[in-house]
Order: C-alpha cells, then sequence, then structure tokens
C-alpha cells in the first residue's frame, strides 16, 4: 500500500510517512486506498482479543512490516501497561447505549491507545527508511498528549523525548504526572507563557536549520509525536472494529446490524479513524461529532464554512479547547478527491482563518456525519444526572458526547444502538466532576482524587493514586527563548 500526502499527491511508502510525520509540502498522509473487510473477516476479529485485533487491522496498512514485528509491537504497547485486560473495554448504559472506555492505558487519557504503539512504529519505520541518526521527540503540551508521549516513549532504545508545557497553564494532576515520570531518556520542562508561546517555541525549533544540523552531528534529529502522524491515527481505528465485535459478542446486536457512534472531538484524529474504520466496512450508520463551547465543528458541519475567526474558550474539557482540526485535512482530501482543493482550503484558512466547502462535499460530510455541542452547565448536569441514575460515573469530554448523543436522539428520532468514544478517566477531571455530582472540590487536585474515590466508592486508576507520593524529578523553567539551548543540552 502507498500513501499520498494530501495537498501535493506525492508517494511514500508507510515507513516513510511515518518516519516524516508532515510532508514535505506541508499536506499529511493518507493510504491511497482503504482495505475492506469482508463479514467473515470481521467475524474472525469478533473471535480474538484486542491485540490480535490491532495486528490484523495493521497489518493491511503496513506492507512493509511483518505480522511477526506487528505481534510484537502490539504485545509490548497493549499488555500490562493496561489495567483491563480487553484494553479497551465496552460498558453498557442501557439498552441502546454503551462507553467504549479508552483509558485503561498508562495516563488515564485516549491518547495511550495510539502513543503506546507508536514509539514501536516509528522506530521500526526510521531503520525501515536506513536512518542512522537517533531521535529526540519534542513536544508541546496544553496537558494529555506530554504524559502519554513520555510515557510512550519512556525507555524505548535510541530515542529520547523532551516536552515542555506552559508554567501555571497545566492541571495540578497533570503537571505531577509529567514531573514525576520515570525513564533515562526523557526530560519535562516548564515554558515561562501560555501553550502558544511553548508551541511557538517549538515549532521555532524545527524550523532552525543551524541547530538542525549541529544536532545531526552529533547524531540526532528532532521528530514529533503530534496526531498528525499516520502512526498515530492507525492504532485509533482498531478500537472502533473492537467495539463493534465486543457489542456482537455480548448479544447487543446482531452480526451486520449498524451502530452510531459519538466522540468528543478536538483535533478530528479520534472521529476520522471511526470514519476510515465505517470505509473499511464496519457497519457504522452515522458519526456524531461533539463539540464543547468551541464548536467550530458544529458550524461547519451545519453549514459547510469553516470558521477559526472566534472567540477561544477555556472549558471544563480542555483537551477539545481546538480551533484548528488539523485532522480535518485528511477528510476533505479523501471527500473531494484533490489534492489541490484540498491545499486552497488549507491556503485559505493560513491566510483569512476560514474556507467554504463546495457543496457537493458538503453533501457528502452530511450523509455521514451528524453533530452538535454542548458547553459547561449541561456537561455538568450530564455527569449528574447519569451518576445519579445509572451509577456510572463520566469524566466531562465523555459528558460532552453523551449529552451531545441525548439532543441528537431527541432531535432526529433516531433510536439507532450508539456508542459513546470515552476519552478519559473521571479521576483525571475531579474537580469538575466532584463538583457535577455535589461534591466540593476546594483542593489541590492530588486532594481530589483521594476525595472523589470516597465519595463515589470506585477505585481511582492506580497511576493516578500513586502521584502525591511521586518523586519530582523535573522543576526546571525556561524562557521561551531558551528552549533551543535546553534541547541541546538534554542532547549534549
Ligand atoms: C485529545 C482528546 C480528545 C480529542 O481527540 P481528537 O482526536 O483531538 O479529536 C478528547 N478527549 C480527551 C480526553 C483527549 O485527551
Amino acid at each position: 500500500m502507498r500513501y499520498y500526502s494530501t495537498r501535493s499527491e506525492r508517494e511514500a511508502t508507510a515507513a516513510e510517512a511515518i518516519a516524516r510525520g508532515l510532508a514535505p509540502d506541508g499536506g499529511l498522509y493518507v493510504p491511497e486506498a482503504l482495505p475492506h473487510l469482508s463479514e467473515a473477516a470481521l467475524r474472525a476479529l469478533c473471535a480474538a482479543d484486542y491485540r490480535a485485533r490491532a495486528v490484523a487491522i495493521l497489518r493491511l496498512f503496513l506492507p512493509e512490516f511483518t505480522e511477526t514485528e506487528l505481534t510484537r509491537f502490539a504485545a509490548a504497547a497493549y499488555g500490562e501497561n493496561f489495567d483491563d485486560p480487553a484494553v479497551a473495554p465496552v460498558r453498557a448504559l442501557d439498552e441502546t447505549t454503551s462507553f467504549l472506555e479508552l483509558w485503561h492505558g498508562p495516563t488515564c487519557a485516549f491518547k495511550d491507545m495510539a502513543l503506546q504503539m507508536l514509539p514501536h512504529l516509528l522506530t521500526a519505520s526510521l531503520k525501515k527508511c536506513g536512518e542512522r541518526r537517533r531521535v529526540c521527540i519534542l513536544v508541546a503540551t496544553s496537558g494529555d498528549t506530554g504524559k502519554a508521549a513520555l510515557q510512550g516513549f519512556a525507555d524505548v532504545a535510541d530515542t529520547r523525548i523532551m516536552v515542555f508545557y506552559p508554567h501555571g497553564g497545566v492541571s495540578d494532576v497533570q503537571r505531577l504526572q509529567m514531573v514525576t515520570q520515570e525513564g533515562g531518556n526523557v526530560a519535562v520542562s516548564a515554558v515561562n507563557g501560555n501553550f502558544d508561546d511553548a508551541q511557538t517555541g517549538v515549532k521555532q525549533i524545527f524550523g532552525d536549520g543551524a541547530l538542525a544540523a549541529r544536532l545531526s552531528e552529533n547524531g540526532w534529529f528532532l521528530s514529533s509525536a503530534n496526531s498528525i502522524n499516520w502512526g498515530r491515527l492507525l492504532p485509533q481505528i482498531v478500537y472502533y472494529f473492537s467495539a463493534y465485535c465486543d457489542e456482537v459478542n455480548a448479544g447487543r446486536i446482531a452480526m451486520g446490524d449498524a451502530l452510531n457512534f459519538v466522540v468528543p472531538t478536538g483535533n478530528f484524529g479520534d472521529i476520522l479513524a471511526g470514519w476510515y474504520a465505517k470505509r473499511m466496512g464496519l457497519p457504522v450508520r452515522r458519526l456524531i461529532c461533539a463539540s464543547n463551547e468551541n464548536n467550530v465543528l458544529t458550524d461547519f458541519i451545519r453549514t459547510g464554512t469553516y470558521n477559526k475567526n472566534r472567540p477561544f474558550h477555556v472549558t471544563a474539557s480542555p483537551s477539545m479547547d481546538i480551533l484548528v482540526s488539523s485532522n480535518l485535512e485528511r477528510l476533505l482530501y479523501a471527500l473531494s478527491g484533490s489534492g489541490e482543493e484540498t491545499a486552497d482550503y488549507m491556503r485559505a484558512l493560513r491566510e483569512t482563518g476560514r474556507y467554504t466547502v463546495t457543496a457537493p462535499l458538503l453533501g457528502k460530510l452530511q450523509s455521514e456525519f451528524s453533530c452538535g455541542f454542548c458547553d459547561d452547565d449541561r456537561t455538568r448536569a450530564a455527569i449528574g444526572a447519569v451518576w445519579r441514575t445509572h451509577r456510572y460515573l463520566m469524566d466531562t469530554h465523555t459528558a460532552v458526547a453523551y449529552q451531545t448523543l441525548c439532543d441528537y436522539r431527541r432531535e432526529t428520532g433516531d433510536q439507532t444502538p450508539a456508542i459513546v468514544v470515552s476519552t478519559a478517566s473521571p479521576f483525571k477531571f475531579c474537580d469538575h466532576v466532584l463538583a457535577a455530582i455535589g461534591g466540593s472540590a476546594d483542593a489541590p487536585g492530588v486532594q481530589l482524587i483521594d476525595r472523589l474515590s470516597e465519595t463515589t466508592g470506585i477505585p481511582a486508576p492506580a497511576p493516578l493514586a500513586r502521584l502525591a507520593r511521586r518523586a519530582v524529578r523535573f522543576d526546571g523553567c525556561v524562557e521561551r527563548a531558551d528552549m533551543p539551548r535546553a534541547v541541546e543540552r538534554f542532547l549534549a
């Protein structure tokens, strides 16, 4: 299978696409065609465990990788590091609603599903491309990605990882998760500034040719672990198939019945993986894109105009506080079939902050996607209501999706069985969750972990419960201008 850039349609192999991340023309890599799974293949998946399901899907897209390699990667990525043997278990709420829990990995958020796999795919891809230098991953994070990337790359041979986060700009729990990270190849630093400062700093480092040359002489090159890399998107297709199989195995649907998925969306990576699964033959009726008050995508799917010129809201679901959903570019390319058209939209976005898609493209989009959004008040109300009625505890991101599903069902009457994609443990956002179920949230985040556990009788995930007792390893803070020097020191 070959890969193409969404902008110039230049070709690459799977290993090249993963090793490069971004295409040389600034576009994203997409597979030339989507493999189709027959019903027999789907039945075979139903009989397999999560690791075998992952191998079966990944190998369709990665011809240069052997089944033995992929089996080894899946065993390492989805093993004891997950606290549930099902890896991504599905929990039924009522007759037609289930949650797909993607937060049983080491950092308690769904980014583990991809970032536990990416280091294996990336290091193997670099070898296949003949790269001799070692790779240093640089990440600017607003919270979840930094920790998940650290955990994924910790002690991976021939790699290092350095994470920058905005000083005072991440939650107490998120900061402690990062600064207590173990591993001999990791570094974490605060940046004096906000998330944009940290991200701009990292982008400048990537664009610094002189720095790259100096690092290269010492055998290093820099790469990124963000969600534009095909190696991060691909592992996410697996859990849509896995969830479907689990619903069949539980007798909640019959093989061939359609499901709806509702996905709490930020960068559009998670829901795009669901659309790929649908195009590969998974019986999915509608993909419902759920947003918080930063509802750029709701407006886009309703009107065909993407417009990021609007106020930015800091919400209770911070991992969805995004105004530019970079993975949407892959969908635009697939639906328009044109690199030129996609490049035009992206240029308009860069220059004016907005673009409007053609009527045929909007028609295709609306034939598969629905959308909705939910503000913080309704998010908290949903957490409280589901807790009181079902004794099921949702985090804020999951609650946005759940409430959007309720709205969708009321507006459309579509009662197709639905899966709510649950992206974080409620213990990661204790303050909002406690407040939502009537508790008090007047203490630092780590203390609230115990309080939420006592209030609900639900044990906190082990990695979070241990947090308060772990030693802080990284207490440094740099000015933005000093970030390049911090990277050079780390790699010296
Ligand atoms: C990253 C994240 C999301 C958004 O996922 P996208 O792939 O960026 O759309 C939703 N919820 C949580 C908890 C996340 O960490």
